[in-house]
């Protein structure tokens, strides 16, 4: 018998018409990823909502579990209790007692049979209850129109269900219902957020970061792949590719003007990314872009970069101002991993003055100075692959500490 459930309600995948089963499945799927060191949990997927419904573990574990999954808009606890007025009344108080009252809260009841068997009907049952509440709690009073708690009492066949407060939830599509993509994860603010808003929309993600040791330390690779382990909290464990981009950028260092460098640097990660995207059969690159905040984000420089791949790039960021993006980070628990003070690679060989205005001709005539295609194709090969869970950032703090 599984006891304890919660109500969840999707959001915007209820406008989904065909596609709401794979939404729902996708969703249900990710559920029981994250649930599944707790203890097994049954779904029950309906037309505009979905049950979780378990045994042992407490309301509060299940709560923290469905908070960061992407899909769900809000959900609701549910409390199941004998099918008695008693059994009700006595639920409801303690629900009650659980919240901490403002001066003018109000609330109401909604009842539901769905057994009509029951000895009262639902407008006796909101009566009844409403008023045993509100004896037990004179500092509320009843509003039916804009109630600040309300108390649903459901009476279905087995058992009677009470909720009270409504949890929100993650909103956006349920992770991977809408394809895959690959994310440029630096070191900094930008692109883990980016990695985040894109999850949300159901985005599967593979992190993707370029490194450049020994002009790159290890700390700055660590930096990356703990934002990974954060981002991974909201998806299921994830891919990280480490792209050896040293050489590169030696070689760009060698033979590209200074002023260039970095619209170079940044034409040969994009045509990095395309070789990974089609061996990892992902379709979109994410990136950490916001308009005008560097010199590689004005338009003229992101067209020119742009210019060697058809891929769809996708920008959350592009309108975001920094303060916005610091604020989720601050959120979502990437601040403090970003702002750790470890350069990546592009910092480390940042040129001092990148031009902000590059032309695309100029750019085309001092690539041919590189062998492009053979310092690709030597990246890709040494890529090395490795999969990051949410435990990785506690499991190294244990090692850490281990070593100490
Ligand atoms: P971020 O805070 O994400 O580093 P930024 O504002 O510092 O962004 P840039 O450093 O110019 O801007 O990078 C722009 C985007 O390019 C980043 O958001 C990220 O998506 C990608 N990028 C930059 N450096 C790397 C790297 N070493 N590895 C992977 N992606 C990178
Ligand atoms: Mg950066």
């Amino acid at each position: 018998m599984t006891h304890k459930q919660i109500l969840i309600h999707y959001g915007e995948l209820s406008t989904k018409g065909k596609n709401r089963r794979m939404f729902q499945n996708k969703m249900a799927e990710h559920i029981r990823h994250k649930t599944k060191e707790l203890e097994k949990v049954k779904i029950l997927p309906h037309h505009d909502f979905m049950h979780v419904k378990w045994e042992e573990a407490s309301y509060e574990e299940m709560i923290e579990v469905l908070k960061d999954v992407p899909g769900i808009s809000r959900f609701e606890p549910t409390y199941r209790v004998e099918k008695t007025m008693e059994a009700i009344y006595e639920k409801g108080i303690e629900l009650f007692k659980e919240l901490t009252f403002e001066s003018n809260d109000s609330f109401k009841v909604v009842a539901k049979r769905s057994d009509r068997s029951f000895e009262f009907d639902s407008m006796k049952i909101q009566r009844e209850v409403g008023h045993v509440i509100g004896e037990a709690f004179p500092e509320l009073h009843v509003e039916m129109k804009k109630a600040t708690y309300k108390l649903t009492v459901s009476i279905q066949q087995d058992a009677a269900y009470l909720s009270l407060i409504s949890v929100q939830g993650m909103g956006g599509l349920p992770y991977g219902s809408s394809g895959k993509g690959m994310l440029m994860l630096s070191g900094g603010f930008d692109s883990p957020i980016a990695g985040y808003q894109m999850l949300k929309r159901g985005l599967e993600i593979e992190a993707v970061h370029f490194s450049s040791p020994p002009y790159t330390s290890p700390q700055a690779l660590e930096k990356a792949k703990k934002l990974t382990a954060v981002l991974a909290r909201y998806s299921t464990p994830m891919k990280f590719h480490n792209v050896p981009f040293a050489r590169i950028q030696e070689e760009i260092k060698e033979h590209i003007h200074e002023d260039f460098s970095m619209t170079v640097m940044r034409r040969i990660m994009l045509r990095i990314m395309d070789q990974l995207l089609i061996k990892n059969k992902a379709m979109a690159i994410v990136n950490g872009e916001s308009l005008g905040q560097v010199a590689s984000q004005t338009l003229q420089s992101m067209s020119v970069i742009n210019e060697v791949t058809t891929t769809p790039i996708l920008r959350p960021l592009i309108a975001v101002d920094k303060n916005e993006i610091i604020s989720i980070a601050e959120k979502i628990g990437t601040y403090d991993i970003s702002n750790e003070p470890y350069e990546d690679c592009c910092t480390v060989f940042a040129p001092k003055k990148p031009k902000t205005k590059p032309k695309l001709h100029t750019i085309q005539e001092m690539e041919a100075a590189l062998d492009i295609p053979a310092l690709i194709q030597e990246a890709v090969e040494k890529t090395e692959v490795m999969t990051i869970d949410e435990h990785y950032l506690t499991e190294q703090y244990a090692n850490f500490t281990e070593l100490l």
